[in-house]
């Protein structure tokens, strides 16, 4: 009987423009095309890659969301409210403090305070508190892929998230020497992390690039030595665009005479921010604010329902503002400083497009991220 690997690829933010302007993979993946990305970051685009939904039926978006203070995770947290930002913001101090919450509220999914302001936490509450990669941790109840694959009684893998590329590059080297495993899914966020520190056009995402692109063909090489047929899929969540601009709207928002929680809250992503209005008066000037911005604009409701983001409750906001490409909100509730590469800018903009890459022609085309679930769905049964 022919043995066949299926490896499934997931490399956070390898964005089209990226593969095409690096050059990268041709020979391991020679059908390479645009993959459209979805309006948010990877906790809107990691949820639907799992399990072919859109956002608004899985209802993974960003992290942060309002909350009524009576029944907010982060009540305890007013206690801190006294620290300042610029040592609440301190990295160290944050995530030793966001491992202890997580720990304490036995959430298991992915957990980080970022930069959200002490004083604000009150008022919010936290999207994913269970593991997305694990049954029962999309919020919608859709089962992801490794539930199909779990089903189908063939032998796979999947990477965990926590661990680092080196241990999830090792893990599955290993399993492939092995020779028993059919269906793969490896996860990496090396490149995203490089982007992020140095921009995606810099020597050292360039280096990243390419040291990709031999642990793949490496990993290629390896698995022909031991199956006659390995059948490869590279693809990412996103792309990635440099930062040119920092915005201070935030500030410019807190300065004006209302009061955070009780006339209006809001989320500040880094490349969009979401409101939510308790009272006419905030939803106006905050309205006029952001009309009179020219670092972004506020999106309609036409753009939502065309990206499927046009979540029925407003859970993620009542008035969305997205900033330009290549404009980066300083200080954000994700930042406190400028980062070079970011990406969470218009799904539509070049820069944003994500990649599928493969070294076979799929039954169906691919041409967003809601497609890649069938073809990860038919390894199973092949
Ligand atoms: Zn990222």
């Amino acid at each position: 009987m022919k043995k066949t690997l299926h490896l499934f690829i997931f490399a956070d933010a390898l964005g089209w423009e990226l593969v095409q302007h690096y050059g990268i993979l041709k020979k391991v993946t020679p059908y390479q095309k645009k993959c459209e990305t979805l309006f948010g970051y990877s906790a809107t685009c990691d949820p639907t890659i799992l399990t072919g939904t859109s956002p608004r039926e899985h209802g993974h978006f960003s992290f942060f969301v309002k909350c009524d203070p009576e029944r907010s995770p982060f009540k305890q947290m007013r206690w801190f409210r006294w620290i300042p930002e610029r040592i609440g913001g301190y990295h160290k101090i944050r995530n030793r403090l966001s491992r202890y919450f997580a720990k304490s509220q036995g959430y298991t999914g992915y957990f980080q305070l970022y930069s959200v302001p002490f004083r604000f936490l009150p008022w919010l509450d936290y999207t994913e508190k269970k593991d997305i990669y694990e049954p029962g941790g999309i919020i919608g109840g859709q089962p992801s892929i490794f539930e199909t694959w779990k089903a189908s009684g063939k032998n796979w893998n999947r990477s965990d998230w926590r661990c680092g590329d080196a241990a999830n590059y090792a893990e599955i080297e290993h399993l492939i020497q092995d020779g028993k495993l059919e269906l793969a899914y490896l996860f990496t966020a090396g490149l995203d992390a490089t982007m992020h520190r140095y921009g995606p056009w810099s020597n050292e995402a360039k280096t990243a690039f390419l040291e990709f692109e031999r642990k793949v063909e490496a990993l290629e090489a390896m698995a022909s030595q031991h199956y006659d047929e390995v059948r490869i899929a590279i693809f990412s969540d996103h792309g990635m665009t440099e930062v040119t601009q920092n915005s201070d709207l935030r500030r410019r928002c807190e300065a004006l005479p209302l009061s955070y929680g009780i006339d209006y809250t809001a989320v500040w992503d880094s490349t969009m921010a979401r409101f939510w209005f308790n009272s006419g008066k905030a939803r106006e000037q905050i309205t006029q604010l952001l009309n009179e911005a020219t670092e972004g604009s506020i999106v309609t409701e036409e753009q939502l329902q065309n990206w499927r983001c046009d979540f029925p409750d407003q859970r993620y906001g009542e008035l969305f503002y997205l900033l330009n490409p290549g404009v980066l909100f300083v200080p954000s509730f994700l930042n406190m400083s400028h980062v070079p590469g970011m990406h969470g800018y218009s799904p539509e903009d070049k820069d944003s497009a994500a990649s599928w890459l493969t070294n076979f022609e799929t039954d169906q085309p691919v041409n967003r991220l809601e497609d890649i679930f069938a073809v990860m769905e038919a390894a199973s049964k092949d």
